[in-house]
Parts: C-alpha cells; structure tokens; sequence
C-alpha cells in the first residue's frame, strides 16, 4: 500500500486569509496530498504588544475557516506545547499522533509555509532533523523569490500563488482603520474578528 501523504500548514494565522486556504488548496492538488493539518503558531511573546490577537482566538479563527473542506483539519500541537513554535517539534508531535491514528501506513510528510519564513529556514532548530522529516513547500506571491540560495533544492519546493497577495498583516491595518475585510477572509472570520474585537477596531455594521 503506498503511503498517505500528509501536508502540515504552519503558520500564525493573524488571521488566516483566502491567500493561505488557496495556497494549501493548491499544494493539496500540485503534490497530490490526502490532507493538509493546519497548526496555528504558539503563543508569540515577542509579538503580544502590537495587536496580535491570542493563540486560541487564531485557533478558533482557522478552524472556522477550514470547516467545511473534508481535506483541511487543525491541530493544538503547537497551541497546546509551551514555549515558542519550533518546526522540529511540530513534526515529531504529529508524527507520533499518527503513529497510534494510522499504525497501517507509512507517512510522507510535506511541510508548507510562507516562502519568507522558509527563507530563513537554515537558522531554525534541527534543520537536519526538520529536512529528514519531511519535504518543505514554500508559497510564495508572483514575482517573490527566496532569499536564501543555499536551501538543498531536492528537499525544497517553491510554488506561486496569486491568491498570497492577500497578507494578515494587510487585513489587521485594515480591520484598525475600518476598512472593510470582506472577501478577504472567510464570512465567519470576519464575524470573530468582529465579535471579539481582535485587531482593535469595531465595525459599526456588525452589530456592537
Ligand atoms: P511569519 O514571520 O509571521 O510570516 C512570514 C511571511 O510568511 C508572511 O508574509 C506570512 O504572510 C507568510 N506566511 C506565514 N505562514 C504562511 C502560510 N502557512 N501560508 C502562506 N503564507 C504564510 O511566519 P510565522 O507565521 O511566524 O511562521 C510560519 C511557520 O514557520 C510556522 O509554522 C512557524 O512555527 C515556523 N517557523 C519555525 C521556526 C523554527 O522552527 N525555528 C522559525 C520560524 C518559523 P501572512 O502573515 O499573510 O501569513
């Protein structure tokens, strides 16, 4: 039986966007996964003070917006360990999760994330460790290349997707100015966004 091939999403989620659902929607397809895991980030100390929102409202944020895709799901690993989010460690977690869930088959992992985070990738904990786990795919808007030439090209992928035009850095400002985030990010995450009031500002029309 061949193995399942399982792609693990990693990202802040500050809010998730259209930009990254495409993106795994895309490498789901490119390299024909059977599932693509979501792990929103830990909670990031050094970014607390400027508006970020807290790990459990970028939890609740991406599993809302993955619902209703049989393909998507999320997971706590990086949510639930303390400390900050090391790659290493999200892989070994949910390797050994899937060593009870799926003791019938061999795994081949791909671990996806933005091309800029990945460009920095030889800095991170056990690179070696991270590199035997699993294949990386950096995604990437038009016209963005990655930075870092020494990346081991077998191991590395890079994809474009128009859609990552769309940044949660974009939408925070906005959400702060009261410009609308509509088609921007699913229905449901702007209506979180909304309720909680998480990028500081209120939307008159929905309803506070
Ligand atoms: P970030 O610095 O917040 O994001 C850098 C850029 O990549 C932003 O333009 C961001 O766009 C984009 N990006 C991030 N995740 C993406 C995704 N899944 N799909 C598409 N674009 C994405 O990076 P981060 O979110 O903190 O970290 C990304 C992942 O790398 C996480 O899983 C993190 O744990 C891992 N990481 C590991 C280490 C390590 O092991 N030492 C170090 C750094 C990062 P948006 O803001 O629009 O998403």
């Amino acid at each position: 039986m061949s193995a399942l091939r399982i792609g693990v999403m990693g990202g802040s989620f500050d809010p998730i966007h259209l930009g990254h659902l495409v993106a795994a929607s895309e490498v789901a397809h490119r390299f024909g996964l059977d599932e693509v895991i979501f792990s929103p980030t830990g909670e990031a100390y050094h970014k607390a003070e400027d508006g970020r929102a807290p790990a459990e409202a970028r939890y609740l944020m991406t599993v809302v917006a993955t619902a209703a895709d049989p393909r998507f799901r999320v997971t706590r690993v990086d949510i639930d360990r303390p400390g900050p989010t090391y790659t290493v460690d999200t892989l070994a977690d949910l390797r050994e999760q899937f060593a009870v869930e799926r003791p019938d088959r061999s795994i081949d992992w791909f671990f996806i994330t933005g091309a800029d985070a990945l460009a920095e990738i030889l800095q991170w904990r056990d690179v070696d460790a991270i590199f035997a786990a699993a294949h990386l795919v950096g995604v990437t808007r038009p016209g963005h290349a990655l930075a870092d030439p020494g990346l081991p090209q077998a191991k590395v992928s890079l994809l474009e997707v128009p859609a990552l035009s769309i940044s949660s850095t974009d939408i925070r400002t906005r959400v702060r100015s009261g410009a609308p985030i509509e088609y921007l990010v699913p229905s449901g995450v702007a209506n979180l966004i909304a309720k909680y009031q998480l990028y500081g500002h209120a939307r008159a029309d929905r309803g506070h």
